[in-house]
C-alpha cells in the first residue's frame, strides 16, 4: 500500500505534522536518534508503562475510577488558585481536543504507534556490571573532584589500519566540560559502566552553585535556545520522585541573562499544572530572569492506542503539561536590538507516548526554527538528564540517559 508523505517523514524525522492544526506527533526515541551515528536509543528501554497488554491497562482503570468516584463524592468548590487553574485548562481545551481529534483521524500513523516499542536494539543489555550508585550521590562526597571518566576515542578510519587502537581520554566527571568534538559517537566508560556520547554535544555534571562556570566569557559567544526542566517541588508528599526537588527561590538565581547571546535566547521551561507555580512564572521569576514571555506549548500524553493517558477534565490529573517560551535579550546594552527570535503561534501541541522515568519528549529540535540567523545555533540544556548533538546538556545527572542500557 502506498504510504502517505506524512508517515514517511515520520519514521525518517520522528516528527508527524498534522495538516489542519497546529500540532505535531512525536517520537522521542526517533528524534533522539537524530543525533547518533553508530548507536541507537532502544525504543524497549525508552517506552515501557504505556505499551502494557491492554488487560492490564483495563484493570488499572478500573481501579483508578473507583479511585476518583470515592473523590467525587466529596462536595467540591473551587477555591480562588483552582478557578484561575480551571479557567487556563478551559482555554487550552479547544487546541487539545483539535489535536486529539487530528491524531484519530491520522489512521496510518495509529497503526504504526503500537510498534514504536519494539524498533531495532538490544533489549537484553544489562551489562555485567551496573554502576549502581546515582551521579546526584558521587557528586556530593569530598572525592567527587576525583572521579574520573575515560573517553574512547575511535581511530580514524581513513588510517587503514586493521588493529583498533582507541585513544583514550581521562578526565574529572565533576565540575568539568566534557566536550565530544568529532563527529562520531564516542563511547565512555565510568565506573566498569559505559556510556555513549553523541556528536558534537557536551555535558557539565554539577550542582546548581556551580551552573555559573557556564556563563561564557564573551556575550557573542552565549546561548540562543535554552530548554530548562527544573526539578520542581511536587505538592503531593507521595508522589516518588528520583530526583531531589529544590524550593522555587533557588531558581530565582539561574543567571538565565547571562547565560544568553547578546542578541537574544529562546527560553523554553517546563511548568507542572500547578497554578502556584505558574504564578510564580508568571510574577516573579520570568522577570527575575529578564525573559518576556511570549507563549504556551503543550505535550499530550497518550497511550499506544492513541487514547489520552487521563481524563482530560481530570482536575489533578491532567493528561498534558505546559511549556512557557519566552524571549531573553542577554545583556546588551543598546535597547533598540533586534530580537532575533522569530514571531511564535501560541498553542502548539506536540503529541508523544511517555517514555519511562518521567522523561519529556526532546523538544529542542522543533524549537530551532524559531531561533533564526544563528548558525550553528548554541543549544544549552538545564538539569538535562540525557545528551544531544548539538546542545550542552548541564544537571547533577546529565549522563543518566546515556548508559549503554539505553544507548546500545
Ligand atoms: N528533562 C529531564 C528528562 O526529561 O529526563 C528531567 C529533568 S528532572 C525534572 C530535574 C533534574 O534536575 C533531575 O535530574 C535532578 O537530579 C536535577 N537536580 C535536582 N537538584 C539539582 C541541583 N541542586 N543541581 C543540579 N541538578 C539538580
Amino acid at each position: 500500500s502506498e504510504m502517505s508523505k506524512n508517515l514517511s517523514a515520520f519514521l525518517k524525522s520522528g516528527i508527524y505534522r498534522f495538516e489542519d492544526s497546529n500540532s505535531v506527533f512525536v517520537d522521542p526515541v526517533r528524534l533522539l536518534n537524530r543525533s547518533y551515528t553508530r548507536f541507537r536509543v532502544s525504543p524497549w528501554a525508552y517506552y515501557s508503562r504505556f505499551f502494557q497488554s491492554s488487560e492490564a491497562t483495563q484493570l488499572q482503570q478500573s481501579s483508578n475510577s473507583r479511585k476518583r468516584k470515592r473523590k467525587k463524592t466529596k462536595p467540591h468548590t473551587f477555591n480562588e488558585r483552582e478557578r484561575v487553574a480551571e479557567q487556563r485548562h478551559q482555554e487550552a481545551k479547544p487546541f487539545l481536543l483539535k489535536a486529539c481529534d487530528s491524531l484519530l483521524r491520522a489512521t496510518d500513523l495509529l497503526e504504526v504507534m503500537g510498534n514504536l516499542r519494539n524498533g531495532s536494539g538490544s533489549s537484553s543489555s544489562s551489562p555485567s556490571t551496573t554502576f549502581e550508585e546515582s551521579f546526584i550521590q558521587l557528586g556530593r562526597v569530598w572525592q567527587a573532584p576525583f572521579y574520573e571518566i575515560t573517553l574512547k576515542f575511535r581511530p580514524d578510519e581513513a588510517g587503514g589500519s586493521s588493529i583498533t587502537q582507541y585513544s583514550e581520554r581521562v578526565l574529572p566527571v565533576f565540575n568539568n566540560l566534557i566536550v565530544n568534538e568529532t563527529s562520531d559517537d564516542v563511547e565512555a566508560e565510568f565506573m566498569n559502566t559505559q556510556y555513549v556520547l553523541p556528536p558534537d554535544s557536551s555535558f557539565y555534571m554539577s550542582d546548581l552553585r556551580q551552573i555559573h562556570d557556564l556563563i561564557p566569557a564573551e556575550h557573542d559567544c552565549g546561548f540562543n535556545l535554552i530548554v530548562i526542566d527544573p526539578p520542581w517541588e511536587n505538592g503531593s508528599a507521595h508522589q516518588k520522585l528520583r530526583y531531589p526537588t529544590l524550593p522555587n527561590r533557588y531558581f530565582l538565581s539561574l543567571p538565565i541573562k547571562q547565560l544568553s547571546h547578546k542578541e537574544g535566547a529562546l527560553v523554553a521551561l517546563w511548568v507542572t499544572n500547578r497554578e502556584k507555580l505558574r504564578y510564580f512564572v508568571e510574577k516573579e521569576l520570568f522577570p527575575a530572569w529578564g525573559v518576556k514571555y511570549v507563549a504556551t506549548f503543550y505535550w499530550l500524553k497518550v497511550k499506544a492506542d492513541g487514547s489520552l493517558i487521563s481524563d482530560l477534565d481530570l482536575f489533578h490529573h491532567r493528561p498534558y503539561e505546559c511549556i512557557l517560551l519566552g524571549e531573553c535579550n542577554g545583556e546588551s546594552l543598546d535597547s533598540n536590538n533586534t530580537s532575533r527570535i522569530k514571531t511564535i503561534q501560541d498553542n502548539q501541541i506536540i503529541i508523544s507516548i511517555p517514555g519511562d522515568y518521567s522523561r519529556k519528549p526532546p523538544i529542542g529540535g522543533l524549537l530551532l526554527e524559531y531561533v533564526a540567523g544563528h548558525s550553528p545555533t548554541r543549544c544549552l540544556e538545564l538539569f538535562a538528564r540525557e545528551m544531544v548533538s548539538g546542545w550542552v546538556s548541564w544537571g547533577n545527572e546529565p549522563i543518566h540517559f546515556q548508559e549503554s542500557r539505553y544507548v546500545n
